[in-house]
């Protein structure tokens, strides 16, 4: 009996080998997967630091009563603190700027008016202590990690990183993939077409899937349903990657020759076929060396369903990634499936008056169908347990 696509994802992930770390210098991280913790250099603001254009008093100053303040300085951002000679003085400061020794409030410049040196402050202007100062060490201080492994590193996180003084970091290294879709009937785009042959979408597809989602190292080749080619290309590919991702080849037909050539290869079968639709027919292995090999589906559809469900968080997970858990989505219409078998169902998402996220199926016309895979924006899982499932119904949705 087939497995379920939980216990194929659970098998997966007991069997992909994690990617080592390696240092890289920090314009080379965007999207990348951190693998060290990353802590402040030191006390983030470094300094009480003024974050409003006007001038440092003394908050007791203002207390007591005064309301004109002698200017005797400027302390712009960038130089180390001036001091206040008196509490009844003032201070120009500019944003940026560390707070002058003994003033502790900064009243902002649409407060007062400046005259000949003398500042005096409107009526709605206040004094009270660190009124627009931020605090030395209030966002982070050395000792607690502002980033931990296992990150990616979007524009915000890189930032921290270089806040905190790192010139390069630990990242996991870039899986090595490489995609080979199989068959005999296949032509790649701009060469001429017959009537029997169909184009080389497939790769194209899979590629695609990957470079958009940030992977750095995705070649890819065409073999033909031949035995012998099958297992040279094959065995050259295992030894230079670290991912083998196949399309076509693996449904049980006299030139379904994937599985066999692959086992001669000594690439362990962890499972072949899966109870899901479409996809029924996908194959995943190990090599000896511990390369993941996936081999999925011919068909359109059931090829970028298989990646995307099972390939992508995976090697996400490979690279030391949190799994990212497929957001839920409800069912915007009632749909019916087959029970035992999980039907990967593609939808459009929209939103209802509430903003809740809705998914109305699209359903391809068979899986070669994947013109109606661009109308949708990814598919949803709906599980084995049951045949029918009514509007509303809560799934999971796994965008393209
Ligand atoms: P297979 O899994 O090899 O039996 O292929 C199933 C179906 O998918 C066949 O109709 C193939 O022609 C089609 N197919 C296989 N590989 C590709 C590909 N790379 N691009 C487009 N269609 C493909
Ligand atoms: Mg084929």
């Amino acid at each position: 009996m087939a497995i379920t696509p939980q216990q194929a994802q659970e098998a997966i992930d007991a069997r992909v080998a994690p990617l080592p770390a390696e240092r890289q210098p920090l314009e080379r991280c965007i999207g990348q997967i951190l693998r060290q913790d990353v802590y402040a250099e030191r006390d983030n603001p470094p300094f009480d630091r003024v974050c409003m254009d006007g001038i440092a008093v003394a908050s007791s100053a203002f207390a007591r009563g005064l309301r004109r303040y002698a200017v005797e300085a400027t302390q712009p951002a960038g130089s180390p603190a001036l001091a206040l000679s008196t509490t009844d003085n003032a201070i120009e400061v500019m944003t940026g700027a560390m707070l002058p020794r003994g003033a502790d409030c900064i009243i902002p410049l649409e407060e007062y008016d400046l005259q000949n040196g003398v500042v005096s402050l409107k009526g709605e202007a206040t004094g009270t202590a660190y009124r627009n100062v931020q605090r030395r060490g209030s966002d982070s201080q050395p000792g607690v990690p502002m980033l931990t492994s296992g990150t990616r590193l979007g524009a915000p996180e890189i930032a921290v990183v270089a806040s905190a003084g790192l010139a390069e970091v630990l990242v996991s290294r870039q899986p090595r993939f490489m995609v080979v879709s199989t068959g005999d009937e296949l032509i790649e785009p701009g060469q001429p077409i017959a009537e029997h042959q169909v184009r080389r979408s497939n790769a194209y597809a899979l590629v695609a899937a990957l470079r958009g989602r940030g992977f750095q190292h995705v070649l890819n080749d065409h073999i033909l349903d031949d035995e012998k080619m099958l297992q040279e290309r094959l065995a050259r590919h295992l030894s230079q990657h670290d991912v083998l991702i196949l399309s076509g080849g693996v449904s049980k037909g006299k030139l379904d020759l994937v599985p066999k050539v692959l086992k001669s290869l000594r690439v362990e079968e962890v499972f072949h076929q899966v109870a899901q639709r479409p996809g029924m027919p996908m194959w995943f292995g190990v090599g000896r060396a511990g390369q993941s090999v996936f081999g999925l589906p011919g068909n359109p559809v059931s090829t970028l369903v298989c990646l995307v469900r099972y390939v992508v968080p995976a090697m996400t997970l490979a690279m030391g990634a949190r799994r990212v858990t497929p957001d839920p989505v409800a069912m915007a219409s009632s749909v019916q499936s087959r029970r035992s078998v999980a039907y990967f169902l593609p939808v459009c998402v929209r939103h209802d008056e509430i903003g809740r996220a809705l998914a109305e199926p699209r359903i391809p016309r068979g899986s070669g169908d994947f013109l109606a895979l661009t109308e949708a924006d990814g598919f949803v899982e709906l599980p084995p347990q049951a045949e029918a499932f009514p509007a509303g119904y809560l799934v999971s949705l796994y965008r393209w």
